[in-house]
């Protein structure tokens, strides 16, 4: 699909099996703006049971899930939604937060960016007047993307969900990546969202869809995120043929994500052993592994490129880290190619160094 031999760059980088596009083709459909799609509704109902919610929507994408949300949500422009400083709709969305969903980011320094009640508790209860811009959402990320695929303890989610709605502060997952928390710890998806006014799953991420998210809630909630996804040329037609992809990933490769996250760890301990390589396994808890190059004249953007020209592609998310995600696509000889190349990497530059000293 891609240039590139080894591509660990994202877990949306995933070539769609022969078997999930003959599910796709073979896929009843209807008009979903109509809610006359039948592989459609069959996705919503199986996503509303998983997640434990009364209603859900099909949407072309995780980031329309957020900028919906948010919508819905927020009422007046200039409402603070709290999140965390790292958080997916922040950086990485073409400034959503205020160019779609007209709030304000209130940015939260949390630790690979999971943060606590304590750290939001003086803005959420900060006293209101006519001048103030009002905290209207709490967003979190399960797991956290550029935190490094950090699951939320489900302690910390109540807590944080708890004071959000002693104020009536909404609150919405972001679950781009909530079925690696699930496997991982064994947590059910529906305990995850119990505490959710909203959340949503992403199919195109760990579960390799080609295209497709579902956001759920209450009744009520769904009824106007249809009004936004309208607006936002969300409405779709003969959409069963995604559904389908979505489901056969829902079946056929939920199961595989355990295998995904021994593979990272196991790509991590690897990493541990190269000289300048900082990394802490602990922290690679799922697919999402974020380590730090260690060396004076060698940054982060160096050894991406030097992997880039081996065929492996990798991000530099500054000059000092680096992310790679595990995903469908990853075999566990992908993960010793990858050793052996970063092995190669590390060997030039020692000598590089050796020269210099
Ligand atoms: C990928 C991702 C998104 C956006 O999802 P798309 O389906 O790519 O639009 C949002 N949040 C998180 C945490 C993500 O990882």
């Amino acid at each position: 699909m891609t240039k590139f031999k080894i591509d660990l760059f994202s877990d949306t980088n995933t070539n769609p099996s022969l078997e999930m596009r003959r599910a796709m083709c073979e896929a009843e459909v209807g008009n979903e703006v109509a809610g006359e799609d039948p592989t459609v509704n069959k996705l919503l109902e199986i996503v509303c049971e998983l997640l434990g919610k009364e209603a859900a929507v099909f949407l072309p994408s995780g980031t329309m899930c957020n900028g919906i949300a948010y919508r819905v949500l927020c009422q007046r422009p200039g409402d603070l939604i709290i999140l965390d400083e790292t958080a997916h709709p922040l950086i990485k969305c073409s400034g959503l937060i205020s160019g779609l969903a007209q709030a304000q980011p209130c940015c939260i320094a949390g630790r690979r960016g999971i943060f606590t009640a304590k750290q939001i508790e003086s803005i959420i209860s900060a006293p209101q007047g006519f001048n103030t811009a009002r905290p209207r959402v709490v967003s979190i990320e399960q797991t956290t993307n550029f935190g490094g695929g950090a699951i939320w303890p489900l302690k910390t989610i109540e807590e944080v969900c708890n004071l959000a709605h002693q104020y009536n502060v909404y609150t919405h997952m972001d679950g781009a990546h909530l079925l690696n928390a699930v496997v991982e710890t064994g947590i059910s998806a529906a305990d995850y969202s119990q505490p959710f006014d909203s959340v949503w799953i992403d199919f195109s991420k760990s579960l390799g869809a080609p295209i497709g998210a579902v956001l759920a809630g209450s009744q009520s909630f769904i009824e106007e995120a249809w009004y936004y996804k309208f607006q936002q040329g969300g409405g779709l037609h003969q959409a069963g043929i995604l559904a389908a992809g979505c489901l056969y990933g829902l079946q056929h490769h939920y199961q595989r994500l355990p295998e995904m996250h021994a593979y990272a760890k196991q790509l991590a301990k690897l990493l541990s052993e190269v000289p300048f390589i900082k990394i802490d396994l602990d922290e690679v808890e799922t697919n999402i592994i974020i380590f730090e190059i260690k060396h004076p004249q060698f940054s982060a953007n160096h050894f991406e490129q030097a992997l880039r020209e081996k065929g492996i592609r990798v991000l530099a998310l500054d000059h000092i880290r680096i992310r790679i995600m595990i995903h469908l696509d990853i075999s566990l000889s992908d993960i010793h190619e990858v050793f052996s190349a970063i092995c190669e990497i590390s060997e030039t530059q020692l000598k590089i160094k050796a020269v210099n000293d």
